[in-house]
């Protein structure tokens, strides 16, 4: 796994066949710019896009997203809202794991070694290359969980 700059990401993409469009560009670097613990779905891409003026069509958002996450550039997140959330696939040591609140969808990023340690063994083993491991942890917050006491 490795963080991309535009440079290794053209040349990723080219030998893929693929080109660093500017919408493309615009795109990554927004993810590259996005703070620690934001998760963007392509929803909230397409409104930031827009806000900043910059008219990307909603399904060719949907398909560099796909795109970006098939090579590894972007991670594809279920963070139980019903849409795909994305984050920029960060390498060891800010490689991280989610533990979701399955009422609220409060998301908390946590790291932990042993599991990435897992994800390369086995991938390894197998002949595999590692393009991510996620361990994604469903739960109910603190909060909720007062909640559903019952007074
Ligand atoms: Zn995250
Ligand atoms: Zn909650």
């Amino acid at each position: 796994m490795s963080i991309y700059n535009s440079a290794s990401l053209k040349a990723e993409l080219n030998g893929h066949g693929w080109r660093l469009t500017p919408q493309r560009e615009t795109i990554l670097q927004i993810f590259q710019d996005l703070p620690q613990g934001e998760h963007l779905s392509a929803e909230d891409l397409h409104q930031r896009l827009e806000h900043d003026g910059e008219g990307i069509s909603l399904s060719t958002i949907y398909r560099t997203l796909k795109l970006m996450a098939r090579m590894g550039i972007l991670r594809e997140l279920e963070l139980g809202e019903g849409h795909k959330h994305y984050e920029i696939n960060q390498p060891y040591p800010h490689h991280h794991h989610h533990l979701i609140c399955t009422r609220c969808n409060m998301t908390i990023e946590f790291k932990n070694d042993s599991i990435l340690k897992i994800g390369t063994k086995t991938a390894q083993k197998e002949g595999y290359q590692l393009l991510d491991c996620q361990l994604t942890i469903h739960a109910i917050c603190p909060r909720c969980q007062r909640a559903l006491v019952p007074a």
